[in-house]
């Protein structure tokens, strides 16, 4: 079987699929992997360092046609999906859900597409395989370290012949896992950190960092299914904010991290917390995306500063500023999840081993043999869904 490493070509995607380490475990169980030529630039991986660990590089014509799957970190882009051939298989965080046409497309192509961002996170064995949590990590350190650069004052306590700086007051709103990791980071660089999240249960993993946590007297708990939260109803936001516009005007620093599946972010941080907010503060929003954030005004990508003199930093792919880790750790994501995948076709060569009746895959899978499978996507594709246990 071959797998095949595409270069990603989004504006600001230096991440790549498997990183060297990863491509050695793939030959070890006896698979090929071809790589395209340049691929680990972006994350500092030399063509050499890639074939040094058993990859072929090969040009992006000649992968198109010898792939058996084609592994990439964000959706292919068109040149690559506009010559996938029956048979093949995508892999990668492809982002279906709001996007039923792109399914359907893939369906009808005849390709099989799995998609990494719908693993079942609360199934142990695919704790390897969970990219969202390995980039959730990165991306919560990041924020904490782009606060601390864009603050104008120390984190820590520093007592200096010089004078003594008071350390910088930190809220995190949502604590999973980027808000808990952001949370950690900036404590170890001194700060005074406080935390927040409608999800109860995230108290005592706040509090054993070190950090406390804010409770709202204004909005019960609103834990969902999954470990999410659910969304709040117009009351409760409206109550969270006005609660939360309190705590905020007393921080230096708000790193924003809360996300509602498949829904637009909350906005947690109004334009009157902004303005509570003293001259000099800094706001990280880490839900920023075309679909708006968790703090008003907030852009993707983009840094404005209020004129009251709040810097508002829209930060919502922090994991491609780190794309040496970022695509390590996404790279044994992918590979755990390859190797998951070629298990069924033992003791034969390794090959894709669909079954659609195993929990794992029946998350991932999105399209099989000509039809959307994925139960969330099926209705919108016509229905075509079978999940009804049948191995392919
Ligand atoms: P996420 O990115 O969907 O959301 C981030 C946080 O925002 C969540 O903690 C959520 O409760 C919070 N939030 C949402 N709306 C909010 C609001 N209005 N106000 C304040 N906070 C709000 O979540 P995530 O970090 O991907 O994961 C969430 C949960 O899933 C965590 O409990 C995590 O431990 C769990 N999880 C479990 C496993 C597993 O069981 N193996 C794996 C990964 C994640």
């Amino acid at each position: 079987m071959k797998v095949a490493v595409v270069k990603e070509t989004a504006p600001g995607e230096p991440r790549v699929a498997l990183v060297p380490e990863a491509v050695a475990k793939l030959r070890a169980a006896g698979l090929e992997v071809l790589v395209e030529t340049a691929a680990g630039d972006g994350a500092w991986l030399s063509d050499d360092a890639f074939t040094d660990a058993g990859a072929t590089i090969v040009a992006r014509d000649e992968l198109a046609v010898a792939a058996d799957v084609i592994v990439t970190v964000g959706r292919p882009d068109e040149q690559v999906i506009a010559g996938l051939r029956p048979g093949q298989a995508v892999l990668g965080m492809l982002a279906p859900l709001p996007d039923p046409e792109f399914a359907r497309r893939l369906a009808e192509a005849g390709v099989t597409a799995i998609s990494l961002d719908l693993i079942p996170r609360t199934l142990p064995r695919a704790q390897a395989m969970d990219a969202l949590t390995s980039q959730a990590n990165i991306a919560g350190y990041k924020a904490a370290v782009v606060a601390a650069g864009a603050f104008g004052r120390f984190f820590p306590l520093l007592i200096t012949a010089a004078g003594t700086a008071r350390p910088a007051r930190v809220l995190v709103l949502g604590a999973g896992v980027a808000g808990l990791q952001a949370i950690g980071t900036a404590r170890r660089l001194g700060a005074v950190v406080s935390a927040y999240d409608v999800r109860p249960e995230t108290k005592a993993e706040v509090e054993s960092l070190g950090a406390t946590f804010i409770e709202l007297t204004s909005v019960g708990p609103a834990s969902g299914e999954g470990g999410y939260a659910r969304a709040l109803t117009e009351e409760e936001r409206q109550a969270q904010q006005d609660e939360l516009t309190g705590h905020i005007g007393r921080q230096d620093v708000v790193i924003t991290t809360a996300q509602v599946p498949g829904r637009r972010p909350p906005v947690l941080v109004t334009a009157d917390a902004l303005k509570s907010m003293a001259p000099g503060s800094v706001v990280v929003d880490m839900a920023a995306s075309a679909l708006g954030g968790n703090v008003d005004g907030s852009r993707p990508a983009e840094t404005v500063v209020t004129e009251n003199g709040v810097t508002v930093i829209g930060a919502g792919n922090l994991p491609s500023t780190m794309p040496a880790a970022a695509s390590s750790m996404y790279a044994r994501n992918v590979s755990a999840l390859l190797l998951y995948l070629v298990k069924g076709s033992e003791p034969g060569p390794p090959a894709l081993a669909v079954d659609l009746s195993d929990d794992l895959q029946q998350g991932v899978v999105i399209t099989h043999e000509g039809r959307v499978v994925h139960p969330a996507l099926a209705e919108s594709a016509g229905g075509t869904a079978r999940v009804d246990g049948a191995s392919h």
